[in-house]
C-alpha cells in the first residue's frame, strides 16, 4: 500500500482553473503550478467518511486509484504527478491531457481509413498492455476513457484515463466486480464471475466495432435487452454498415468478442494480429483500401455526446435532491440523516486540502 506524508495547501501551489469535465465523485479542473506556470488536471474528488453516507466515495478507492497510477508510467496512460488531501476531499494533481476525446477528434474528419484508425488502436493496446502485463485491469475502457494529448499535433498520442475502476489483479484472488458502462461490459461482468484483464479486451472490441462502422454491437433499446445481447453473444457485421470494412478487421473483431476468457486474444496477441501488423502487401492494400463508415460514426458519436449532457445534468439534479432531503430529514430530527461528513463535504473548500507526498513515488 502506498505511504502518504506531508502536508502543503494545494493552492499554495496550484492557481485553480475552469472545469474541464464532471466524474460521479467530482470535478476535474485545469491547474496551473505557480513555480513553473506549467499546466496539469486537478481531479477533485469527494470523500465518503460513514458507510451510510451516499455522498462521495469510499477513501480507499481513492487510494486503489492512485496506488494504480503510480503503477502505470506510460506514454499512453495519463500520469499522476501529486496527491493532496483533506478529511473530506482528495485532489490527484495529473497530466494535462488538452487534446479532447479520440471520438470527437475522428467525427471531425471527412474520412478515414482503417490504417489511420489502426494508428491509434496500435496506441491504446500498448497502454493497456503495459497495464495487463501489471497484472492491472481498467475495468472501464469506453470511448470517454481514450483522449489525445494534443490533437493539433501532427500524430497525436492517445492517453488513457480514469482509473476510478482499475484493480490490481493479484495471484490467488477472485475479483468480482459488477460496474462498468453496459454498451461496454463483457459476459463475465454480467455474470458476476472472477474477472481478468480480459475484461478490457472485450470492450476493445466493442470500441473497434464502433469506430469502423458507428453502431454498438450489442446495443439494445434497454439496458436490460443489452445485457441479454452481450450475454447471448448476439451481433453480427451486416452488409450495409461494414461494406467498407476488411475482412481483417471483422476477424479482429471476432477475436476478442469471445466469451472465454482465456480465449479472447490479449494485447499483445492483438498487436501481433494481421490487422494491426500485416504481412503482406496484399494486407497492407486492403486496410489502405478499407474505411471508417463516416456517416453512422459522426451521427453515433453527437448522440454519445448527448447522452453524456443528458446524464450529467440528470446525475446533478440527484445529487441536488440527495442533499436537500439529508437537509430536511435532519431538520425534522427523522432517523434519514447525513453523516456529519456529508454535511462538511458540501462545504469544503479545496484551501483546506493538504499534500500528501507519495513517499515511495520519489
Ligand atoms: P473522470 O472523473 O476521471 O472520469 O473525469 C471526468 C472528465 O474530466 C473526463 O471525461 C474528461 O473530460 C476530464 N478529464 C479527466 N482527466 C483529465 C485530464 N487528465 N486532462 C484533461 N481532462 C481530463
Amino acid at each position: 500500500m502506498a505511504v502518504f506524508n506531508m502536508l502543503e495547501n494545494v493552492e499554495d501551489l496550484y492557481e485553480i482553473g475552469e472545469v474541464l469535465g464532471s466524474g460521479h465523485f467530482g470535478q476535474v479542473r485545469e491547474v496551473r503550478e505557480r513555480a513553473t506556470g506549467a499546466r496539469w488536471a486537478g481531479k477533485f474528488l469527494k470523500i465518503r467518511k460513514c458507510a451510510s453516507s451516499r455522498l462521495g466515495m469510499e477513501r480507499k478507492n481513492v487510494e486503489r486509484e492512485v496506488e494504480v497510477l503510480q503503477a502505470l508510467q506510460h506514454p499512453n496512460i495519463m500520469a499522476l504527478k501529486d496527491v493532496f488531501e483533506s478529511r473530506a476531499e482528495v485532489v490527484l494533481v495529473l497530466e494535462l491531457i488538452s487534446g479532447g476525446e479520440l471520438f470527437d477528434f475522428i467525427a471531425e474528419k471527412e474520412n478515414l481509413t482503417e490504417s489511420d484508425a489502426i494508428d491509434f488502436m496500435k496506441q491504446i493496446l500498448l497502454g493497456v498492455g503495459f497495464m495487463h502485463n501489471k497484472q492491472i485491469g481498467h475495468f472501464d475502457l469506453k470511448p470517454e476513457n481514450i483522449m489525445l494529448s494534443d490533437k493539433m499535433a501532427p500524430n497525436p498520442d492517445i492517453k488513457i484515463i480514469d482509473f476510478g475502476l482499475a484493480h490490481c489483479l493479484q495471484s490467488g484472488e477472485e475479483y468480482r466486480c459488477m460496474s462498468g458502462t453496459p454498451q461496454y461490459i463483457s459476459p463475465e461482468v454480467i455474470n458476476y464471475e472472477p474477472l481478468s484483464t480480459a475484461v478490457d479486451m472485450w470492450s476493445i472490441g466493442v470500441i473497434t466495432y464502433i469506430l469502423l462502422s458507428g453502431l454498438s454491437p450489442f446495443q439494445g433499446d434497454t439496458d436490460e435487452e443489452t445485457l441479454r445481447n452481450i450475454i447471448a453473444l448476439n451481433y453480427k457485421f451486416d452488409d450495409h454498415h461494414f461494406s467498407m470494412t476488411s475482412a481483417m478487421a471483422k476477424d479482429f473483431i471476432q477475436k476478442l468478442f469471445v466469451k472465454d476468457q482465456n480465449e479472447r486474444m490479449t494485447a499483445e496477441e492483438c498487436l501481433h494480429h494481421p490487422w494491426i501488423k500485416p504481412l503482406t502487401r496484399k494486407q497492407v492494400a486492403n486496410r489502405n483500401r478499407s474505411s471508417i463508415n463516416m456517416k453512422t460514426f459522426k451521427k453515433f458519436n453527437a448522440k454519445r455526446k448527448w447522452k453524456m449532457s443528458y446524464n450529467m445534468v440528470w446525475m446533478c439534479n440527484r445529487l441536488h435532491r440527495l442533499k436537500l432531503l439529508c437537509k430536511t430529514s435532519a431538520q425534522a430530527g427523522e432517523e434519514l440523516r447525513p453523516c456529519e461528513s456529508d454535511q462538511e463535504d458540501t462545504e469544503t473548500k479545496p484551501a483546506s486540502l493538504i499534500r500528501r507526498r507519495l513517499s515511495n513515488s520519489s
